[in-house]
């Protein structure tokens, strides 16, 4: 099977210096690459800036920005069985980026924000695609994760609560919920990343299976 897998943060930015982001390490994403490999799958991986070293025998594709990740998912998912996005897309950015550094006497005080296209709900439909998504949230995981899944038209979403000390953002755990779009939820314990990314490739087998892309 082929996999695309999206992870790490974006940037957008604000001049060549100065950008927004989120503290997304990429971990998770990269340990789903991993196992997707180990499970015999062929693997692209678009990653945002992060410093983790590519998983052997996967395809890295690079990225910054949230656009240049729609167009790179768009251009890989035609021929792919599974999307996983766990990258944390910025959801806005600058309406404008310098081309060079601003001088600080020359920064404004506020700094006028666009939104960003949802890449999910952006990307053209392929038929029999097994789509996975990811919900860090501050607080209700499963209650969002479950909206989620049904407004981004997911097969599952792995939803987090980024709160806790030992899940989310750049550590080597996650404490996760698996949902799917009937409003079954299934908590798991903690659990190293590359055991969350062994079941999400578990379930996207078994979910292309059913969705009967391949054998
Ligand atoms: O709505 P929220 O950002 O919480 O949704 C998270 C899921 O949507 C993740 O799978 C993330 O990769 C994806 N996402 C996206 N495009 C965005 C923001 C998030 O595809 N602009």
């Amino acid at each position: 099977m082929r996999f695309v897998v999206t992870a790490g943060p974006t940037r957008e930015h604000i001049d060549p210096v100065r950008f927004l982001s989120n503290p997304s390490t990429g971990r998770m994403g990269f340990a789903v690459a991993r196992a997707a490999r180990k499970a015999g799958h062929e693997v692209a991986l678009i990653a945002g800036p992060v410093a983790l070293r590519t998983p052997p025998g996967v395809r890295r594709v690079d990225i910054v920005s949230a656009r240049d990740m729609l167009a790179a998912v768009q251009a890989e998912i035609a021929r792919a069985d599974v999307l996983v996005m766990t990258a944390a897309v910025a959801d806005w950015r600058p309406a404008r980026c310098a081309k060079t550094k601003l001088k600080k006497g020359a920064m404004p005080d506020t700094i006028k924000l666009v939104r960003n296209p949802d890449i999910l709900k952006s990307l053209k439909r392929v038929k029999g695609l097994v789509r996975i998504g990811f919900a860090a949230e501050t607080g209700l995981p499963d209650a969002e994760a479950a909206r989620k899944c049904r407004e981004k038209d997911l097969d599952l979403v792995v939803g987090n609560d980024v709160t806790r000390a030992d899940s989310g953002f750049g550590t080597a755990t996650n404490r996760v919920s698996l949902v799917t779009p009937d409003g079954r939820v299934r908590h798991l314990p903690l659990m190293s990343k590359l055991a969350v990314a062994r079941r999400i490739v578990a379930f996207a087998e078994e979910a292309t299976k059913r969705k009967g892309r391949c054998q």
